[in-house]
């Protein structure tokens, strides 16, 4: 015998609480602090590169770490996520610009 496979319903009922309405994760079935981890939907950045949402909730005392936006292995604060947003959009701003074939 074997209490793996028991669910913790009380637990997966705060975890399912705590879930923000972005998230995509199905809750109760993985074990433990892993179920603990809400995530969004991919957003593809690159090739073999997506971003997501990702925030975790501990559901015996509410404590909160995130949302962090993790792009491929790297996460990155909302802050961070929304400055990097805004370069790239500046980025391709440049290269629209009346200047872009280097005339002086
Ligand atoms: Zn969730």
């Amino acid at each position: 015998m074997t209490n793996l496979q028991q669910v913790d319903e009380a637990a997966v009922t705060a975890v399912r609480r705590a879930c923000p309405d972005w998230c995509n994760v199905r809750h109760g079935i993985s074990d433990g602090e892993e179920d603990w981890v809400h995530v969004s939907e991919p957003l593809a950045v690159a090739d073999d590169v997506e971003a997501r949402l990702c925030m975790s909730v501990d559901p015996n005392t509410e404590a909160e770490d995130g949302p962090y936006v993790v792009v491929g292995s790297r996460e990155y604060s909302l802050t961070e996520a929304e400055r990097l947003g805004a370069s790239l959009i500046e980025l391709a701003g440049r290269g629209a610009g009346p200047n872009h074939r280097g005339a002086a």
